[in-house]
């Protein structure tokens, strides 16, 4: 039976040492802003509520930030899984080259900001982890991953990633948090940034 007085079940096995809260980028839309192509959001209530101790928040959205706006026209990846295009679904529209200048702006700017992980929206073209769809020149869909987060572990592939609505009770946020605490204090695992520049 855990003792709810004892230091490590009080912190969740993070250190019982006061630290400065986890700087985390997260897809905005996770935190209730309406940026989604529609002028939605994917509210993750369970990371909504107060984190203060733990998780500073640095939100970003790819599309929306790039200049696409919001709401803006769907668009999917397509083509070469390891190198997808990513298209507007009736225009036609490539914005590959917009949203992953962008994505490289982003993710040298956040590397000052010394953030210790990301949380992202899952089956984004610009923001899922894994298992984002790919349309092939066949017209079948195939497993890929967002434009961030391969940038991201091109840049620092230590990093703990995470889909954050995929999140749905805290201790698999405090897993994720222990991950990005464990990073702390070892620059050897911080990344070089050679990929992005
Ligand atoms: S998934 Fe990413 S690109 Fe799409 S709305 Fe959310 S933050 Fe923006």
């Amino acid at each position: 039976m855990p003792d709810p007085d004892d230091d490590a079940t009080r912190t969740h096995g993070l250190s019982s040492r006061p630290m400065a809260p986890l700087r985390i980028g997260i897809s905005a839309c996770l935190l209730g802003a309406r940026v989604r192509y529609d002028g939605g959001h994917r509210l993750n209530p369970l990371l909504a509520r107060s984190w203060a101790d733990d998780i500073q928040f640095i939100p970003f959205c790819p599309e929306s930030e790039c200049g696409l706006g919001t709401p803006r026209e769907p668009m999917r990846l397509e083509g070469d899984a390891r190198h997808p295009r990513l298209r507007t679904l009736h225009s036609r529209i490539d914005h590959t080259h917009r949203v992953n200048q962008w994505c490289r702006y982003a993710i040298r700017k956040q590397r000052t900001e010394k953030l210790s992980g990301y949380l992202l929206k899952s089956r984004s073209p610009s923001c899922g982890l894994t298992g984002v769809p790919v349309l092939s020149k066949r017209g079948e869909p195939l497993p890929g991953m967002g434009i961030f987060p391969r940038l991201v572990l091109a840049d620092r592939p230590h990093l703990p990633l995470a889909e954050g609505d995929l999140l749905l009770d805290e201790e698999a946020v405090w897993c994720f948090l222990r991950q990005a605490r464990g990073l702390e204090g070892n620059p050897s695992l911080a990344g070089t940034g050679v990929a992005i520049d």
